[in-house]
């Protein structure tokens, strides 16, 4: 692998859940191999393609532009554990009708706040298969299912029994995109069958700040979206 100063990289050992950047590369150095970290993922940080803004989310309907195997990578470590799958046999619920959603009100109202908060940094589906990365104390996984505007199953790899806060906080901001939306998402989702939206304090620290050239124009009407060029 080939990496050079500036790239964000995940390594062994100690540090492993953590995202480093490449500070210096040395050919020519002695290494003692009780000692000796290896660089294990280098973490692909380019941009480019057609985005909406939407509330703190940018989002697309391109696919190979911010698909979730390389958007995880901005967050989490190739080396963490990745998402659970459910086992659970789910009643399917309404996107647009928590109330059959089974969760504490007191989960639920945690939920509400991280939504508030911004805190679903990475949501995508494909072919009805969703993925989505929150922000708690860690970065968590939610996969779900979401077929007719209904969710089949929902799960989160936290370690809490039942479902969770950050499962709710998924649901409201997916309810969010796909109704207050409606007229993009209806004309689009479809088509594509896919769709992934990603937050743009990350989107700017990981890439659009690091680049030199000018990348972004908006569209022509200035609040429908933005394109972000290939280098
Ligand atoms: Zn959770």
């Amino acid at each position: 692998m080939d990496v050079w100063e500036g790239d964000f990289v995940y390594v062994t050992g100690p540090m492993q859940d953590k995202i480093g950047t490449v500070r210096d590369v040395d050919y020519f150095c002695k290494i003692r191999p009780s000692k000796y970290e290896r660089v294990v993922a280098k973490v692909d940080t380019s941009l480019y393609g057609e985005f909406s803004p939407i509330e703190h989310l940018w989002v697309t309907f391109q696919r190979n532009s911010i698909e979730k195997d390389k958007m995880r990578l901005w967050f989490l470590s190739p080396l963490s554990d990745g998402p659970c799958v459910s086992n659970s046999d789910m009643v399917p619920f309404s996107l647009f009708n928590l109330d059959g959603f089974p969760i504490s009100s007191i989960r639920a109202e945690r939920g509400e706040g991280y939504y508030e908060e911004d805190r679903v940094v990475y949501l995508s589906i494909d072919k009805g298969e969703g993925y989505a990365i929150v922000q708690g104390s860690e970065y968590y996984e939610v996969t779900f299912i979401y077929e007719d505007e209904e969710i089949k199953t929902i799960v989160c790899n936290c370690y809490c029994e039942g479902h969770c806060k950050h499962e709710y906080a998924v649901l409201l901001q997916l309810q969010d995109l796909v109704a207050d939306w409606a007229v993009n998402f209806d004309e689009n989702y479809p088509k594509q069958e896919y769709f992934a939206a990603i937050d743009k304090t990350v989107a700017w620290n990981m890439n659009v700040s690091r680049r030199q050239k000018e990348i972004i124009r908006l569209t022509e009407d200035s609040y429908e979206g933005l394109i972000i060029y290939e280098d």
